[in-house]
This record gives C-alpha cells, structure tokens and sequence, in this order.
C-alpha cells in the first residue's frame, strides 16, 4: 500500500500563490477579478470599513477596476464620487428608487428611453410612486405637469430617434424654484458636447454601453450626484440591490475611454456631413441632424450643445416599410442592430425595435413611420460611408 508524501512535500495547488515582485509597473490597467479581499486582522477590516485605511472587501460592495473607470468619468463630468453599475438601466433605477419613496411623484420626459418609460409606467407605480411623462423641449408643459409631491424630474437632453433637444435651461430653473431633484440622462449629448451640473443638474446619468465604451462589448452605467447625502443613498441601494458592474466590463470600458474624444469628434464630423448627404438623396423625405437649420431645435442645438451636433443622424424614406426592408439588405456591412455608440456605423429602425411596443397612431404622433431610421454614425471614412448610404438609399427607392 502507497503511502501519501508527508504534506510539506505535496505541491500546494489549492491556495493562491503570491503575485511576483517587479520594480518595473505594468503600462496597462491590471484586471482584478477578485470578488473577495483578505484583511490582515479585525483591526484592520474595522480601519477600513470606518475609512481610516483604503482598500476592498467584497465585489458587489467595490472594485479596484469600477473605481479606476468612476475616476475617468467624474473627470469628464466635473463630478466627485461617480457611481459606475452594471448597465445603463442599473443606473437609472438606482437613481429613481435611492431618490424616490412612496408618495413621491417623479415627472419624466414623454421621449426617454424605452426601458425608462417601462419603469416609469409600470414598477414605479406598483411601488407607490407616482409618475407622468411631459413634453421636455417645452418647459411649460412641464411646469403645468409638477405637481406638490413631485421629488425628481429625469429627462434626455438628446431624444431617441428624433433628436430633439430638451429645454434644459428652463426645465432646471423650474426645478430649482420648486425644490425638485433634476435627474438628466446624457446618454446621447456626452460630457463631449455637454456637462449637465454646469446647467443645473442634481444628477447625471450615462449609459457607459453606448458612445463612452464605444465598441459595444462591455454593459455599464454611471450615475453622479452632486449632493453627497443623496450620493450615499443612491450607491448604498445599488450596492443592496446588487447593480454590481463586471470587472472585465469595467476594464475595457476604461480602455474604450481613452479614444472617446477621437472617436467622438470624427463620428461628430461624419454625421454632419451624412445628414447633409442623405437631405440631397432621391427618396428621402427628411433628415433630422440638431444642427441642421431644419431641425425643429436647431437653435438650442446651437446654444446647448455648444455647437455639437452629435453622431445620431435619423431620417425617412418615402417608401415605407418594403423600402426600409430594401435599405438594410441593400448594406450589409452596416450593421442594423438596436444600439447606438459603437465605433463603426450602426442602423436601427424604431417602428420595428425600439418602439415597437407603440401603436401605430402613438408612433406617427412623434414622426415615427415605417419607413424611418436612426443612424448611430462611426468613424469609418467619410466617402466610403457616404458611397454606401447613396447605394443602399437608391436599392430602397426602386
Ligand atoms: C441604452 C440607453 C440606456 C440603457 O442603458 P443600458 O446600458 O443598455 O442598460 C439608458 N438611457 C439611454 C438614453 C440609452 O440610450
């Protein structure tokens, strides 16, 4: 019978073994996968959690990587002690359910985002919050539509698809006169072409998924708040309900940071010259683009958005559906796929996807038709893609 090798002899393959020295430090950010960190002491785990010493104790509750990408974020921001989730909705109810108890009411924009709308229309309510939506490019519409009890106002600076631009300047004096929290989801504008707090946000909210990952492979979120009060309540119920962001993500989000300007002005500076090539095509009825002098916004385009217009471009074939069909099969090499953000060109079609869950007559009250299109504009070379747009617009018209 074999005897087992005295332990000290067997090789240990269970426990961790130490991460080399070196004198040298990686160029790279480093991945720290670890869910769970080890204290020395007791002492010490006490000298942490009162904030006397740095350090982590357990993923959901922080991570040196969802810390490394908060720091980028509040620097484009102008924030302190940003809050980055496990995606762009995570973001959005953590700032609705840390800010909002029952009784409260929450008035939001009539355009937001479909997820939003959905959690506007359906959980808030269930949960004893109040909630109904107001034109945002209107500040008096949303004046009439405050009401005694109404805690916070979450609009889109930038609506999807149609891209108009909301009166941020009197939606916050209103807030501010009323005490109400004003909650601006940026996903669309960017700290690029605007920084909420400068113009009277309580709390800015991103879709990390979209332009600021920018290569649709990592799912995040990002909330900042400017009170530090409410900044405590909102990252203590994420961290409660478990909107933990991947470290992975985390890490290449950052990574995608890094060519964020780049990618967002050469995508800016496609889109412009886009809308203006798509306005001159045979069968197209209209283009959107903010800084197009036919855009319903155009001057608070101008003046908001410092003269940025973005990389979404939308616009409508006369043809209707069988000519929305012929346009995606004309250009398969642009992906159509209900995103937006990512570094090559991307197409979605609304009526089919994103508010698909509208009747037709709720679609056609904000211009939404069959035969109309978002285009998330990349970075690829200008004549290729306009070369592309002009083939696959002339397939959809024939
Ligand atoms: C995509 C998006 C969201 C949701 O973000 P996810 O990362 O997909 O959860 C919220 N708001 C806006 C404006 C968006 O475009």
């Amino acid at each position: 019978m074999n005897r087992s090798p005295d332990p000290a002899d067997r090789p240990e393959l269970v426990r961790r073994t130490a991460w080399p020295d070196s004198a040298s430090r990686p160029v790279g950010t480093p991945i720290q996968p670890s869910v769970v960190y080890a204290s020395e002491c007791p002492d010490a785990l006490d000298a942490q959690y009162e904030g006397r010493t740095p350090g982590y104790t357990y993923a959901r509750e922080g991570h040196p990587n969802a810390d490394v990408l908060a720091a980028k974020l509040d620097g484009l921001e102008g924030a302190e002690g940003g809050i980055v989730l496990g995606s762009g909705m995570a973001a959005v109810t953590a700032v609705l359910l840390g800010a909002c108890s029952a009784g409260d009411h929450v008035l939001g924009g009539d355009q937001l985002y479909g997820r939003s709308l959905r959690l506007m229309r359906e959980d808030l309510p269930r949960l004893g919050i109040a909630t109904s939506l107001a034109d945002p490019t209107d500040a008096a519409a949303f004046s009439a539509a405050l009401r005694p009890e109404t805690r916070l106002v979450l609009i889109e600076t930038v609506s999807n698809p149609t891209l108009r631009v909301a009166d941020l300047a009197g939606i916050a004096a209103l807030c501010l006169a009323r005490g109400v929290l004003l909650a601006v989801d940026s996903t669309f504008s960017t700290p690029r072409a605007l920084r909420p707090f400068e113009h009277g946000a309580d709390i800015v909210i991103h879709s990390v998924t979209k332009l600021l990952a920018g290569h649709s492979d990592a799912t995040l979120g990002y909330v900042a708040v400017r009170d530090a009060d409410l900044r405590a309540r909102i990252r203590a119920l994420a961290v409660t309900m478990g909107f933990t962001p991947s470290p992975f993500d985390c890490w290449l989000a950052e990574r995608g940071l890094y060519s964020f300007a780049l990618r967002y002005d050469r995508a800016e500076e496609n889109a412009a010259r886009l809308a203006d090539h798509l306005a001159g095509q045979p069968g197209v009825a209209r283009v959107l683009y903010p800084l197009r002098p036919d855009h319903p916004d155009h001057n608070r385009a101008a003046a908001l958005l410092c003269g940025r217009g973005g990389n979404m471009v939308s616009f409508e074939l006369a043809g209707g559906r069988a000519a929305a069909n012929a346009l995606t099969r004309a250009a398969p090499q642009i992906a159509f796929a209900p995103t937006l953000g990512d570094i090559g060109t991307t197409l979605s079609h609304p009526a089919s996807s994103s508010h698909r869950g509208l009747s037709a007559e709720a679609r056609a009250a904000i211009g939404i038709t069959e035969g109309f299109f978002r285009v998330s504009v990349g970075v690829e070379e200008i004549d290729r893609l306009m070369g592309e747009f002009t083939a696959a617009v002339a397939a959809a018209a024939r």
